[in-house]
């Protein structure tokens, strides 16, 4: 090749650098085809979006969680997950399976415990811990915070240092243990913004929440993490307060 034709390219090498980061993905692909989602049909009046989150607390249990993470794989959903710091030293590559999947991850206390009522060195051994040790396992710090049964005070929201999440639907799985009971009881009061309260230690629940998804899926919802949900509504997340569900 000639001195001119190495010119040439040279020259052209900044307009494909600015061709590919036109092409990068957007950072929310709120309108990205789904799998489990049926596309629309040609000319077909477009559903309005509906945005739901899958949370899951008291994890991870290895045989559960597991098959758990393979379900929303194939169906190519993305879940929010409140973690047990003690149960994180045996499972830390669960837990990093769940991140490279793009799951977002929570505190939910080092040992289920409940936050109220605890003093300063306690509740550092609790939530400061857990903390420090999915930083180790992860590499990044970014966590929400569930207290165990949703129970909180002015201390904890102090002491918090991050958002607090709960949930606006609860079908009470560790109770019923039941499938296909759980699976309606959402279905039933699902909405656009809700946060659907789990437990991934029961094989039950891992059953429901896959039902919920494919039934969710045929009525339009999209599937997205705790983060995603509130980003999507414009709703800023902010430490110490406690957030139920981005309702629009
Ligand atoms: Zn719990």
């Amino acid at each position: 090749m000639g001195s001119a034709g190495k010119r040439r390219i040279l020259w052209l090498l900044p307009l494909l650098a600015l061709g590919l980061w036109t092409l990068r993905p957007a950072a929310v692909p709120a309108d990205a085809a789904l799998p489990g989602v049926p596309a629309p049909q040609p000319g077909a009046r477009q559903p309005e979006r509906k945005y739901i989150a899958l949370t899951f607390d008291d994890g991870p249990r290895r045989s559960t969680t597991t098959r758990l993470l393979d379900g929303l794989a194939e169906r190519g959903v993305k879940a929010t997950f409140f973690l047990i710091g003690a149960q994180v030293e045996d499972n830390q590559d669960v837990v990093r399976r769940m991140d490279e999947q793009g799951h977002q991850i929570g505190l939910h206390t080092y040992d289920h415990v409940l936050l109220t009522g605890l003093n300063q060195a306690d509740f550092d051994a609790q939530v400061k811990r857990s903390r420090t040790l999915l930083k180790q396992v992860l590499g990044h710090n970014d966590f929400l915070l569930r207290p165990p049964y949703g129970i909180l005070d002015e201390a904890v929201k102090t002491r918090a240092e991050c958002p607090i999440i709960l949930w606006s639907i609860d079908p009470e799985d560790w109770k019923y243990r039941n499938a296909r009971q759980v699976a309606a009881h959402i279905t039933a009061n699902a909405q656009d913004g809700s946060i659907i309260l789990l437990h991934d230690i029961f094989p039950e629940s891992v059953d429901a929440a896959l039902q919920v998804v494919d039934e969710l899926h045929r009525q339009g919802y999209l599937f997205c993490t705790v983060d995603e949900l509130f980003s999507l509504r414009g709703i800023p997340l902010r430490a110490g307060e406690t957030y139920c569900s981005a309702y629009p």
